[in-house]
């Protein structure tokens, strides 16, 4: 909303601008007025809308045309006064004033006008009768009031009509020509629906009526007010109201008949609260709230984020199949201004056998986007109402940032739940086949995928110790010469060799010299393609020999060359391994440290038993 409001007063002279204005402050009738009054400024606390407002008075006799104009373009909305016992000064407002203005203002933007009969304390009858085909005529004026600075009748509606045609124009809401509302405010609306209707039936039921009721207003909704709202909808519509819950249709309907009765402020409300800006797009200030990462830190989803997100895949989710078909996709994604999730989303996560995304895949992909891309991740939640659904601050409330890495790695402990894995291979190595493995994709499932849909990330879950935490794979082009700062920073390094190919390892072993040997990142050495005769690696060590040297674990074999999925043991220990980057940094045989490991999950495991007994006893 507007931070101020300008309000400018002309009109013919004697009509009473400066008496209207005298009498709005001082709450009388003031006997004798200068010409012109001062600029006054309303303090936002004592004015309906709380916003502060500035009052402009206009007086021929001590300004020039030049002045004049300037003060037109300043205004934010402008009151033409005429005096209802006047006839000339009601001519003036289409033949003089009107035009005026409207040459000074741009077509599209056009300042609202607001038509005041003043002095209404003089005559019997009213001037409505010829001041509406003024108002038909032309679409910039607001509204009109007839008043009385004598009688101080209508004073301060008059300023609050005015503050209102400001800070609430009809404008971009409805088409005074077409009798309906703007497209752009349809579409704003439809989503509102969309995102309040938490079931996603079409209809708003009682419960999600009162809850849209009180997200909105903040004030509860009585039972005969909802009654009373859906009678006036089925009085006017068929199909307004279904199943005692209110339709799309109904719900459009509602608005219109809002903004018809100069209600519009209610619409505004709840365009607002959904994150609308004047323009009808939603504001940028609600889509990417302010968020603070520093330095070596990432960012997750918390608890709170994943069940909105859950509920939006249940919700959307019709046939139960815990995965969403494309069509299931479009609709969830209908709240959006576009499609976000290309199909290379669907090689990045887990698919069904249909290669329809799932729940875990849908999740995968959500925690993904967080963090390789907050700011996106903050973009989608605002589309999907994260905020106005889950009673939150902000998007920004839906994430987790964790605590600097240098810090894990010094207290030997970590509370974040996503972990990357960078795979360095030569061109053929295995790495892509390595990534869809882990998507419980086998090389004749990986065959089917195109070209053009294919994804250099795959995110998934794997268990360490009964935890279930995100391993994301970053496939990273075989480029030696440039490896950039974000391509080696990463919690665990994967270098993957081909074991029927010679060359291959010798990659492998240049790698982690050049960049990782000094580094604290864990790595793990694969010799994909296992199901494939091996041949001896075009080096001076092989690659045991190798590993046995930089006191990393022995190369771990790996297929997707299988008749099920492959397997996802490999995972496991890459996920293992950065959680516990310290362990395996320990000048410890590779062989003790899967034994430590395994320990670790033993006590675990007692003390779980033992609390659980402790538990039973306490019954
Ligand atoms: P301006 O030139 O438009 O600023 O008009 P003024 O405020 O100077 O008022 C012109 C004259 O109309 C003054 O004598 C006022 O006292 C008188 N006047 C202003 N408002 C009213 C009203 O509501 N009723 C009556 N009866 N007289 C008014
Ligand atoms: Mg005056």
């Amino acid at each position: 909303m507007r931070k101020d409001v300008r309000i400018l007063l002309v009109g013919e002279p004697k009509v009473g601008k400066t008496s209207l204005i005298m009498t709005l402050v001082s709450e009388e009738f003031p006997a004798v007025v200068p010409y012109r009054a001062e600029e006054i400024t309303i303090p936002a606390d004592v004015t309906p809308e709380r916003v502060p407002t500035h009052i402009v008075d206009y007086s021929e006799a001590e300004q020039t045309d030049e002045q004049l104009y300037q003060e037109i373009s300043k205004a934010n909305v402008i009151c033409i006064v005429y005096s209802v016992n006047n006839k000339k000064s009601i001519e003036k407002v289409t033949s003089h004033w009107i035009p005026l203005i409207n040459e000074r203002t741009d077509k599209d933007s056009r300042v609202p006008l607001i038509l005041v009969g003043n002095k209404s304390d003089l005559v019997e009858h009213s001037s409505m009768e010829t001041v509406l085909p003024i108002m038909n005529k032309y679409t910039e004026i607001e509204t009109c009031v007839e008043c009385s600075a004598k009688n101080l009748k209508n004073i301060s509606e008059l300023f609050y009509y005015a503050q209102k045609a400001v800070l609430h124009p009809t404008g971009p809401l409805y088409c005074p020509e077409k009798k309906e509302m703007r497209s752009a405010c349809v579409r704003a609306l439809t989503r509102v629906f969309k995102v309040s209707d938490l079931d996603n039936d079409g209809i708003l039921n009682d419960y999600e009526l009162t809850f849209f009721q009180r997200t909105c207003f903040n004030t509860p909704l009585a039972p005969q007010a909802l009654e009373d709202v859906k009678n006036v909808v089925r009085k006017n519509l068929t199909d307004g109201v279904c199943d005692n819950g209110l339709t799309l249709k109904g719900f459009l309907f509602l608005h219109t008949l809002f903004i018809q009765r100069g209600r519009h402020e209610t619409t505004w409300a709840v365009l607002r609260r959904f994150g609308y800006d004047d323009d009808l797009e939603l504001h940028q200030d609600y889509l990417f709230p302010p968020l603070k990462i520093p330095p070596d830190c990432t960012t997750e989803l918390n608890h709170n984020a994943y069940l909105f997100l859950q509920s939006v895949f249940d919700k959307h989710d019709k046939d139960r199949d815990c995965a969403l078909s494309p069509e299931e996709l479009m609709d969830l994604f209908d709240v959006f201004p576009f499609v976000p999730w290309g199909l290379d989303v669907n090689s990045t996560v887990c698919t069904n056998d249909q290669g329809w995304i799932t729940y875990q895949g849908y999740l995968s992909q959500w925690t993904l986007t967080t963090y390789l891309d907050v700011q996106r991740c903050l973009e989608y939640l605002g589309y999907l109402g994260y905020s106005i659904i889950a009673e939150q601050e902000s998007q920004a409330s839906a994430i987790i940032v964790t605590r600097d890495k240098k810090l894990d790695l010094q207290k030997k402990q970590t509370q974040r739940n996503v972990f990357r894995c960078h795979v360095f291979g030569i061109t053929g190595s295995g790495k892509t086949g390595f990534l869809q493995g882990f998507l419980g994709r086998n090389l004749v499932r990986q065959r089917t995928i195109k070209e053009e849909h294919k994804s250099y990330y795959a995110i998934s879950t794997a268990h360490v110790y009964g935890q279930e935490k995100y391993l994301l794979l970053h496939e990273i082009f075989p480029d030696f010469d440039f490896l950039s700062e974000t391509e080696l920073s990463c919690d665990i390094v994967c270098l993957i060799y081909d074991v029927s190919n010679p060359c291959s390892f010798e990659y492998c072993a240049r790698i982690f010299k050049q960049y990782f040997m000094d580094s604290k990142t864990p790595c793990m050495l694969v010799a994909a393609k296992s199901d494939l005769p091996e041949t001896k690696q075009q080096y001076r060590m092989t690659p045991l020999e190798f590993c046995r040297k930089h006191k990393m674990p022995p190369p771990q074999t790996y297929t997707c060359n299988t008749a099920a999925a492959p397997s996802k043991d490999i995972f496991i220990k890459l996920t293992t391994m950065a959680v516990y980057p310290h362990i395996t940094h320990a000048d410890l045989k590779s062989s003790m440290f899967w034994l430590r490991a395994s320990v670790g999950a033993t006590v675990c495991a007692v003390l779980g038993f033992a609390m659980y007994r402790a538990l039973l006893k306490s019954r």
